[in-house]
C-alpha cells in the first residue's frame, strides 16, 4: 500500500511516542505505526534502556520497602538488559564495550547519589485515559508508563542524556504534559542522568495545569484527525531528523534515500554548500 494510499487501520490507542513521531514527521508515523516497520535502535536508545530497567528495579520495589537496592543488584540489571538489547544494534557509532561501561559508570553515580534521596509512591505504572474528542465524538486513548511519582507528588520522568535539558524544554514538553494530564497533578520535572567522563544529574523541574491540560485537549483531537485522514506529511528536509543517521526509514522514504534528488549536507558538493545556499536549491 502505497503512502497515498495508507491503511484505514489505525491503531485503537496513541501514546507520547506515537504522537510526537507523528508531529516530528508524518512519513515516519506511516511507517512505524501504520505499517507497523520498527528500526534497529541506537546506542544511545539501548544505553536508556538499561538504566531505565536497572531504576525499575529498584524503585518498584522501593515503593513499599523504602530501602535502596544494593548498587551491585541495580548495576547486574543494567548490564543484563544492555547485552540483551544490544544484540538489536545494527550500527555501533561507540564501541560496545566502551558504551556499557558509560551506562555503568552513569548508573554507579545515579544510584549512589540520587536514588537515596528519592521516596517512590508509584513506579512504571500503565495509564489508559480517554481524551474528549469534539471532532469526532469518539475519545481518543492514550497509554502512557510513566517513570515514577514521589511523595511530594511530582512526576519525574528520567533522561540519559550526553547534557541537561533546559527549562524551555521542560516547560513545554508534551511528554510532562501528557502525564501531568493523566494524573491530574501539576508538578513535573525532568531528572537528566548526564554521561560522561564525570557523571552528574541535573533536575529540571516545571509545572502545569488548566493552560496547557486545555492544550492538549485542542491539539490531540486535531493530530488524530490528520492521522485519521491518511495525509502523512514528509518532515522539514532541512531538519536534523531527515538523514541518514537519524531516520531508520530513510531509504525506503521517497523524501529520503529513496529519493535521487534529495542531497544531504554530508553529500552535497562543497560549491552547493555556500552560506547563502537555501535547502530547496538542493532539492
Ligand atoms: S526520510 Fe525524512 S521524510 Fe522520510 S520518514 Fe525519514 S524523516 Fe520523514
Amino acid at each position: 500500500m502505497s503512502e497515498q494510499e495508507p491503511k484505514p487501520n489505525i491503531r485503537d490507542y496513541q501514546s507520547f511516542s506515537s504522537l510526537s513521531t507523528f508531529v516530528g514527521c508524518g512519513m515516519q508515523y506511516y511507517y512505524r505505526y501504520v505499517e507497523g516497520i520498527k528500526t534497529p535502535p541506537s546506542v544511545a536508545i539501548i544505553e536508556g534502556s538499561a538504566g531505565h530497567k536497572g531504576q525499575e528495579k529498584n524503585f518498584v520495589q522501593k515503593v513499599e520497602t523504602h530501602i535502596d537496592l544494593p548498587v551491585d543488584v541495580v548495576l547486574d540489571v543494567v548490564s543484563d538488559t544492555f547485552e540483551q538489547r544490544s544484540a538489536d544494534v545494527e550500527t555501533w557509532e561507540t564501541p560496545k564495550g566502551s558504551a556499557k561501561d558509560e551506562i555503568i559508570k552513569l548508573m554507579r553515580f545515579v544510584h549512589t547519589n540520587h536514588n537515596p534521596k528519592i521516596q517512590p509512591v508509584e513506579c512504571e505504572a500503565e495509564h489508559i485515559i480517554e481524551i474528549p474528542n469534539p471532532e469526532s465524538g469518539v475519545p481518543v486513548k492514550m497509554k502512557s508508563y510513566i517513570d515514577l511519582v514521589d511523595t511530594t507528588q511530582t512526576i519525574r520522568d528520567s533522561k540519559f542524556t550526553k547534557k541537561a535539558k533546559s527549562q524551555g524544554d521542560a516547560d513545554n514538553d508534551m511528554q510532562l504534559t501528557i502525564y501531568s494530564y493523566v494524573k491530574s497533578l501539576p508538578k513535573v520535572a525532568f531528572d537528566c542522568f548526564i554521561k560522561g567522563d564525570k557523571p552528574r544529574v541535573a533536575t529540571i523541574p516545571s509545572v502545569r495545569g488548566i493552560r496547557q491540560w486545555n492544550w492538549l485537549e485542542r491539539a490531540v483531537p486535531k493530530y488524530i484527525k490528520a492521522i485519521e485522514s491518511g495525509v502523512f506529511m514528509p518532515c522539514d528536509p532541512a531538519h536534523w531528523r531527515c538523514s541518514e543517521r537519524f531516520c531508520g526509514y530513510w531509504l525506503r522514504c521517497p523524501h529520503g534515500g529513496a529519493n535521487t534528488n534529495k542531497v544531504t549536507i554530508d553529500q552535497a558538493p562543497a560549491n552547493l554548500l555556500a552560506p547563502e545556499t537555501e535547502i530547496s536549491d538542493l532539492l
